[in-house]
């Protein structure tokens, strides 16, 4: 048996939402002028890669809708030995996806060299960066000078923004033909778009938001691992039968690559032309963040609050203590965040953002599995608590026990004085 898809005519409405699902363009609305109601009707073409996604949102809208007699109307069979077999000897190297914002690179590809740099170097095969963008070939050398043997640099005007539709094709082409191994992005807004687009595309397997990695000296196989169950068991995922094995890696899980000095690499200019870039969507306009809490995944020193803090007026308290620590980032746990004490982006944890400061203050944050899942890769952690016996005073490299609107203002207090040593 081959794999199978078809419209079920009577149960659809023409309503086109698969259409926008489809990452790969298979399905066309046709006029259908003997329906009563004059509904178009969705087919499906040879383009199509069977990824469930128009199936998926049909479904959906049955549930939404609660109508019983249309929606479902996409029926899929896929059989898994028709599955392509491919040779996975042909497939050799670690490549990287650089992301690009406004023409600078965005630093976790510094953590991604890290992880790839290592699985490299038990393959024994090439670590590679994708940089695409507009004017990023200069960045190149700096890659290279953290590891990197080889640079495909795919430049162009169009390619200045990130469009997924104008990124993912020529990715595809390009993984198609150099045949990588392993391809690792950062589980960041681009990454989490583009990755699964491009497992699609080049029919593999991705492990998406990993925290952990491995090469299996046997297989060569990469593990990726994640948190599941919402951080209670951790799952290690294989691909087995498709390559490149991908995941995306979720940013500031792992160090930095370090310069390898005298390190040489190659610069590889991939061409493209305008034809190659036919997006679908547009892009319009960039409105900066205005939140502070665009930055805490970068912050030296991060001042946490929990529901120990007690209310919205409380995170004064400690963004006074950020900025006399030299730094402005406020980060909470989700019980703070979930009683509108302060906003979800500064949300530190398995569902909020992760950080990997040099100093973590966590204040009235009793330290479960899924706020740690954001912050233990912190260098120094100092906490805030009443509770001698919680999980985030048994992690912290400093406990200090109390009530915060006492120990905060003492600190603050003893920062004040002249002379007090920098803590950082
Ligand atoms: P609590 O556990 O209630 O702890 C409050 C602490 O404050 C206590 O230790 C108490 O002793 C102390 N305290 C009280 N008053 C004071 C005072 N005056 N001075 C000093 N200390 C005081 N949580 C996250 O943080 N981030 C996530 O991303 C996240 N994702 C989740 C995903 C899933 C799927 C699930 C199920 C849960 C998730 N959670 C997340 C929630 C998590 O399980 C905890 O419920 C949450 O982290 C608890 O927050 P807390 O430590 O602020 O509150």
């Amino acid at each position: 048996m081959a794999n199978e898809i078809f419209v079920t005519a009577e149960r659809c409405t023409g309503c086109s939402l698969c259409v926008k699902t489809c990452p790969v363009d298979a399905i066309k609305m046709i006029e259908r002028p003997q329906h009563p109601n004059k509904w178009k009707l969705a087919t499906i073409n040879e383009k199509c890669v069977f990824c469930n996604a128009c199936v998926v949102e049909c479904d959906r809208l049955a549930e939404k809708t609660k109508k019983t007699d249309v929606f479902h109307a996409i029926v899929m069979h896929k059989d898994a030995s028709t599955a392509p077999v491919i040779d996975t000897t042909l497939y050799k190297g670690v490549w990287c996806f650089a992301e690009q914002r406004h023409g600078k690179i965005v630093p976790t590809i510094y953590e991604l060299l890290h992880v790839g740099g290592k699985m490299a170097k038990v393959l024994d095969e090439q670590l590679c960066v994708v940089l695409m963008g507009h004017g990023v070939k200069e960045t190149a050398q700096d890659l290279i000078d953290h590891g990197a043997d080889k640079v495909y640099v795919l430049d162009h005007p169009k390619l200045a923004r990130f469009l997924e539709g104008a990124y993912a094709p020529i990715l595809k082409d390009l993984i198609l033909k150099e045949k990588p191994n392993k391809f690792l992005m950062a589980a960041s807004a681009v990454g989490r778009s583009l990755a699964p687009r491009l497992a699609v595309m080049t029919h593999t397997g991705i492990t998406a938001d990993a925290t952990e990695f491995d090469i299996n000296p046997t297989t060569k196989m990469m593990h990726a691992t994640r948190p599941s169950f919402g951080g209670n068991l951790m799952a290690t995922i294989l691909c087995e039968r498709s390559r490149p094995e991908m995941a995306t890696m979720r940013p500031m899980s792992f160090p930095m690559a370090k310069k390898v000095p005298g390190h040489k690499g190659e610069v590889k200019i991939v061409p493209i032309d305008d034809s190659m870039i036919q997006p679908r969507e547009e892009f319009v306009e960039f409105i900066p963040d205005q939140d502070s809490a665009s930055d805490i995944s970068t912050a030296e020193v991060v001042v946490s609050g929990g529901k120990g803090v007690g209310n919205a007026k409380g995170f004064e308290l400690l963004r006074e203590l950020a900025k006399a620590l030299g730094g402005e980032a406020v980060g909470a746990s989700r019980a703070a965040v979930d009683s509108g004490w302060i906003s979800y982006p500064h949300q530190i944890g398995l569902t909020g953002r992760t950080v990997r400061p040099k100093l973590y203050i966590a204040c009235g944050i009793s330290g479960q599995v899924q706020h740690l899942a954001g912050m233990s890769q912190a260098e120094v952690v100092v906490a805030i608590n009443k509770d001698a016996d919680c999980p985030m005073m048994k992690l912290a490299t400093y406990a200090l026990q109390g009530d915060l609107y006492e120990i905060i203002p003492a600190i603050l207090a003893a920062l004040k004085k002249p002379n007090t040593p920098a803590l950082t």
